[in-house]
């Protein structure tokens, strides 16, 4: 049955770490938006231009581009046995628009939870070493409270479908509760 899996999680708690993991596991896709717009940002491509100061103070870049990348990858061939979306939908309107467009989009939501002490400290540590320019304490703050205004909305609206998970401790323990709670789903 193809699988497509929804991580949900507030900025720093470990979704790129854990989706590469579970992809790796399930075989397949990542699609990441964070990703894909950072790759825009490097390209220098009119997308990438529209989404980074957007990205770097923290707020969410426009439904409409995003909803459009998100449609253009979703209909590519690696996407037919099912993929693991994360970073999208982020908001209400984005998950409507998404059910628009794919039947059945999201069959599985996993969603990390870490405390707000725990993600503000792995968030400043990454700024130290990849440097992403929106990990600095202004725009930590920004993401986690546009995270608790836009994103959590999306627990409710999913429903029966999500698995929530502890995403403390170490990234073994938490790659393992995913993949049981997966498995009894
Ligand atoms: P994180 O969840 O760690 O903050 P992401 O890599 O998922 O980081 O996203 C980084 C930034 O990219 C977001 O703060 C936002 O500006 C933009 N972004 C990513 N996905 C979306 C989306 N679905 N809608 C709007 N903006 C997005």
């Amino acid at each position: 049955m193809a699988r497509r899996i929804l991580l949900l999680g507030p900025p720093g708690a470990g979704k790129g770490t854990q989706a590469t993991m579970i992809t790796n596991a399930l075989h397949v896709p990542h699609i990441s938006t964070g990703d894909m717009l950072r790759a825009a940002v490097a390209a220098g491509t009119d997308l990438g231009r529209q989404a980074e100061s957007v990205m770097a103070a923290g707020e969410l870049v426009s439904d409409e581009l995003v909803v459009a990348i998100v449609d253009e990858r979703l209909s590519q061939n690696d996407a037919r046995c099912g993929y693991l979306l994360d970073g999208f939908p982020r908001n209400v309107a984005q998950a409507e628009a998404l059910n628009d467009s794919v039947v059945n989009a999201i069959s599985t939501v996993v969603v990390l939870s870490v405390d707000t002490e725990e993600v503000t400290s792995r968030l400043m540590h990454r700024a130290a070493e990849e440097g992403r320019v929106d990990d600095n304490g202004a725009t930590i703050h920004r993401r986690l409270e546009v995270y608790t205004a836009e994103t959590v909305p999306l627990v409710e609206f999913y429903g029966s479908a999500v698995l929530e998970i502890d995403g403390m401790g170490s990234v073994d323990a938490v790659f393992s509760r995913i993949m049981i709670a997966l498995a009894k789903s």
